[in-house]
């Protein structure tokens, strides 16, 4: 990862006074190789290092701070001004009914979007929702998106055998108008490459249907040709905003940057899984922790905030700032993890947790989770605060009081190891607090 990457780049860095070009430069070349591994379209990666190399230098280092952490910090928050410092929904506010228009290429996911779109404004807007498909030359697109509306309960516009797209968009608008629709959206045919037919008929449907959005779909994992995809719907459509699909996957998140370069439009949203409920707010700051490799602490952060009690959070979040993990700590995750939802869910969104994960998931799993907090509830109050004092046979003791083997103690002392580990690592990049600040 990057900050794995700046390390060494940060340690010859440490204890001057200001950032010279020549050490800006060391540090940018590892910035520029992240941000290609992450996905970012060359041309833009180019640019932004260049952008970011002016604003560092000459910049003095902060006491309070190391030179790598300011380096991280400066690219941090470049990226994440890049990317969209605010949050983007949207913009809906017309007369009835507002028009929302999704294209992209085939696969990348904009019937799913569509459906997942509609949700979200019936259940948090209390929109009237209208939804049709344009897709003629895939077979049974239509009744996908019909299937999708019967899932989420939105209405789709009835199928018409034979009807051409513009057609089926001029029939969807006065179906809309007549029967006091808030919102009409606009399922369109997907192209497997651009294809200038498609594109034509693409925009035809834009001039009939007048939307006020026209969200550009992209497959997060598109990679080095996210640039020209954007390219070509950008020149054919007034775009409004990109969607990016299956972040939930391995993507770094570095096609949200080149998107974001080339369209100039903000990103509404990111799609997170195949359920309908899978989408969420675009997170700059998130995606730019995620891109340069440092886990996604914050939303990590956050949905532990909104679980546990305040009090706990702001213990938590001082022992995690000295780097303290015992036995205790552990406990009180172990609980967490269950109240959010068991171990899925956190997967990968730490530094570290991926280890930590896979002994457990090995173990079995979320039954392991109860198993475990047994385990520490057999612990003596010293071995809860100093695991290392657990030796062979206290290990027979523990293991005998909770109903579990030695083998089950050792997994269990070995994944509070490795998450003590990623602790430590938080407070090497300035705790959580500078961690936090860090991704603003
Ligand atoms: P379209 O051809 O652009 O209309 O794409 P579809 O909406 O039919 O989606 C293609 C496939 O991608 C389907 O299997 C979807 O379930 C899946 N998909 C769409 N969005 C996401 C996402 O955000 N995450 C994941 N994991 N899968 C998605
Ligand atoms: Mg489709």
């Amino acid at each position: 990862s990057l900050s794995d990457r700046l390390g060494g780049v940060f340690d010859r860095l440490r204890g001057r006074g200001a950032l010279t070009e020549a050490d800006v430069r060391t540090a940018m070349r590892e910035v520029r190789v992240a941000l290609l591994e992450a996905d970012v379209a060359l041309p833009v990666a180019r640019s932004f290092v260049d952008k970011v190399t002016e604003q560092a230098v000459g910049q003095n280092v902060l006491r309070s701070v190391t030179p790598g952490q300011q380096v991280v910090k400066i690219v941090n928050d470049a990226l994440v001004e890049m990317l969209g410092a605010d949050e983007s929904e949207l913009e809906l506010a017309v007369t009835p009914p507002a028009v929302v228009m999704v294209v992209g290429l085939q696969g990348s996911g904009k019937t799913t979007t569509t459906a997942k779109i509609a949700k979200r404004l019936v259940s948090r807007e209390r929109k009237k929702v209208l939804m049709a498909s344009l897709d003629v030359n895939r077979p049974n697109a239509q009744e996908q998106l019909a299937t999708l509306g019967t899932q989420i309960e939105v209405a789709t516009l009835p199928i018409v055998a034979g009807q051409q797209p513009v057609d089926i968009a001029r029939r969807a608008l006065q179906a809309a108008k007549l029967q006091g629709y808030d919102v009409l959206m606009l399922d369109t045919a997907g192209r497997l490459h651009v294809d200038q037919a498609l594109m034509d008929e693409m925009k035809a449907v834009a001039e009939i249907a007048t939307p006020q959005e026209i969200l550009l779909v992209v497959d997060a994992l598109t990679g080095q040709d996210a640039v020209n995809v954007a390219q070509n719907f950008s020149d054919q459509v007034p775009l409004t905003g990109v969607v990016l699909t299956r972040m939930d996957g391995d993507a770094r998140g570095g096609a949200a940057l080149s998107m974001r370069a080339v369209t100039g439009k903000p990103i509404k949203f990111a799609g997170v899984g195949e359920k309908l409920d899978a989408l969420e707010a675009f997170h700059p700051s998130r995606v730019a922790g995620r891109i340069l490799g440092m886990g996604d602490v914050v939303s990590l952060v956050e949905r532990a905030a909104e679980s546990i009690q305040a009090e706990d959070a702001e213990r938590m979040t001082a022992r995690l700032a000295k780097g303290q993990f015992d036995m205790n700590d552990l406990r009180g995750q172990l609980a967490q993890m269950r109240r959010m939802g068991g171990l899925g869910a956190l997967a990968g969104m730490m530094p570290g947790m991926k280890k930590a994960q896979g002994a457990l998931a090995t173990a079995g799993g979320d039954k392991m989770l109860i198993h475990m907090d047994a385990m520490i509830g057999s612990m003596t109050v010293k071995e809860r605060a100093k695991p290392e004092l657990i030796n062979a046979k206290r290990k027979i003791r523990i293991a005998k009081g909770s109903g579990t083997t030695v083998q089950e103690i050792n997994k269990l002392l070995k994944m509070h190891q490795e998450m003590s580990t990623a602790m430590k690592k938080i407070k090497k990049m300035g705790g959580l607090k500078g961690m936090m600040a860090m991704l603003g």
